[in-house]
């Protein structure tokens, strides 16, 4: 599971994380939700631990990772990302961008792990073909490949349908819930699209100001607002 507690951070004077505080169980997907520049990525790059946080604690399976004092280095945490600028390597294949984080295995383990995972995503006979030749959509469910791979403790998505159409965005949103799940593996995905956040996520955090107001079910979220940001952010959307 994934726990932080009391996180703070600042850029010089400028405090973007305040106090945050979330608990994320095994197998579960959250996601945090907010208008833009209200520290969703942020918070996101705490726990990969590519910023340092100035307070409090972030824990990943009961294990301190990040505290004032204590900094785990990102390739140690046994974490997955989907960022959107996170792009595929364009000189490898498919196949050896989804072999790529697969260090210490066998040529065989490799091979029968890529084609595994490919058949998840959908793309069992893409792996020969470079990013360039697939489409902006199957490029992510690549990049979600690529992240399971190593079977990450916890899978990171940062904005991962941003970039393409509506309607695309909507059928790879509900894809992708399914793939995490079917994974086991428990997910944070970071947006500012309600559509996506209600069809991915199991518990959604809706964040302002650096604060998250309410972490809740996607159901209580609409039906119970904790405050009127909730309920006018909500409102918003639908
Ligand atoms: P968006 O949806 O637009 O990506 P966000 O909610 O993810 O927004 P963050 O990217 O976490 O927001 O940024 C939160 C605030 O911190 C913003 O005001 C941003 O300008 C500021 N910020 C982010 N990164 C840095 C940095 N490296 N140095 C200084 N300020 C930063």
């Amino acid at each position: 599971h994934l726990q932080l507690t009391d996180i703070d951070l600042a850029f010089g004077t400028h405090r973007v994380v305040r106090k945050l505080s979330l608990r994320l169980e095994k197998g579960r997907i959250g996601c945090l939700l907010g208008p833009s520049g209200c520290g969703k990525t942020t918070v996101l790059r705490c726990i990969a631990g590519f910023e340092h946080v100035a307070a409090g604690e972030v824990r990943l399976d009961g294990q301190l990772v990040s505290s004032r004092d204590i900094h785990v280095a990102p390739e140690q945490r046994r974490i997955g990302m989907v960022f959107q600028d996170y792009a595929l390597f364009p000189h490898l294949t498919v196949a050896e961008n989804v072999a790529f984080g697969l260090r210490g295995a066998t040529p065989e383990e490799k091979r029968a792990r890529v084609d595994e995972l490919l058949t998840t995503v959908g793309l069992a006979d893409q792996g020969a073909k470079y990013p360039h030749e697939l489409s902006g959509g199957q490029q992510q469910r690549v990049a979600l490949a690529r992240a399971l791979a190593p079977r990450p403790a916890l899978l990171l998505l940062d904005e991962p349908f941003s970039n393409l159409d509506v309607e695309l965005r909507e059928r790879l949103s509900h894809e992708v819930r399914d793939i995490i799940k079917a994974s086991g593996t428990t997910a944070i995905l970071v947006t500012h699209d309600q559509h996506e956040a209600f069809a991915v996520a199991d518990e959604i955090g809706i964040m302002h100001e650096g604060r998250i107001q309410q972490w809740d079910t996607p159901y209580n979220l609409y039906h119970r607002p904790a405050n009127r940001f909730v309920a006018d952010f909500i409102g918003q959307g639908v």
